[in-house]
């Protein structure tokens, strides 16, 4: 059974102590297995503390970032592209040091609009470098999803073929892809089917609807994402991610053009979100059944 979690800007945006603590608290009241914490600065965390806490509440944790522009990997200004290696690095320290399995994220580029075409140059300076951070990652336990962000996030992974071929390109048997129902949503020509094209190569998956609030309140088609889910047998994390204008984080909230409050009430949010994806699954895998059954008279 895949894992549910949730993401912790939904509780919080903040990494104080305190707010930690209830981020955890929180995920686990409302019924989630994982938190995934996004940019989570080690220097202003007790990591140890919190890594005790996660594994205390039987929690499982996934670290997801985007590289910013002055940590650009695919960058041809070397200092830019190392800052960018550095930031992966801390990441996958930490990710491994709270007891984490997966980094998610935009790490192929940095997150955020850009005004022109993505080079192949960059595409290749990003491949190159990603093979070799992967291999840090594996010493560490920890896999690397690339996030698949719609084009005016990044400009260089808008569908989930185009990360296959990323992949691809960077030889490494330690780099998934981490798929996004919001920006599947907006870039793909049929979510269903680009699930089943990029199969085995899923790593995590961010459940959003398309204005990222309430589950089934836009114009996501849940149904045919928890069909195809289970047609390929997707048994790994799943991650409920929305954002409103209650919650924001200075960086993550403009980027990803958070402007409306699109709910209110986190834990009733929250606790929606994990019936609704557990009851998907659930009648994906009843459908799946029914028209497998041979049934003779
Ligand atoms: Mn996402």
């Amino acid at each position: 059974m895949s894992r549910i979690g949730i993401h912790s800007f939904v509780w919080s945006a903040s990494s104080a102590q305190g707010d930690l603590e209830r981020t955890l608290a929180n995920t686990k009241e409302a019924g989630f297995d994982l938190i995934e914490f996004s940019y989570l600065d080690p220097a202003n965390v007790d990591v140890g503390g919190l890594a005790r806490r996660i594994a205390d509440l039987k929690l499982g944790v996934a670290i997801s970032i985007g590289l910013p522009a002055d940590g650009d990997i695919s960058s041809a200004d070397k200092a830019v592209a190392a800052r960018g290696v550095e930031i992966l690095n801390e990441t996958i320290a930490l990710t491994r040091d709270l007891g984490g399995q997966k980094i998610g994220g935009i790490l192929s580029t940095s997150h955020g609009l850009q005004t022109q075409a993505p080079t192949r140059d960059q595409w290749n300076r990003s491949a190159g470098t990603l093979a070799k951070v992967a291999e840090t990652a594996k010493a560490a336990g920890v896999t690397l999803n690339l996030e698949i962000v719609n084009r005016f996030e990044s400009n260089l992974l808008n569908t989930a073929s185009q990360g296959l071929a990323f992949i691809a390109d960077t030889g490494s048997d330690n780099i998934f892809l981490h798929l996004d129902t919001f920006h599947m949503n907006i870039e793909e020509a049929d979510v269903g089917l680009a699930i089943r094209h990029a199969a085995d190569k899923i790593g995590y998956v961010h459940i959003g609807e398309s204005h990222r609030g309430f589950l089934g309140t836009g114009n996501i088609d849940f149904a045919a994402i928890f069909d195809a889910l289970t047609a390929i047998g997707y048994r790994d994390d799943l991650s409920f991610e929305s954002f409103s204008s209650k919650i924001v984080d200075e960086n993550l909230s403009r980027k990803t053009a958070i402007w409306r409050n699109l709910w209110a009430d986190n834990m009733e949010l929250a606790r929606h979100a994990r019936a609704f994806i557990a009851i998907g699954l659930e009648t994906a895998q009843r459908k799946a059944e029914l028209v497998a059954s041979r049934h003779r008279p």
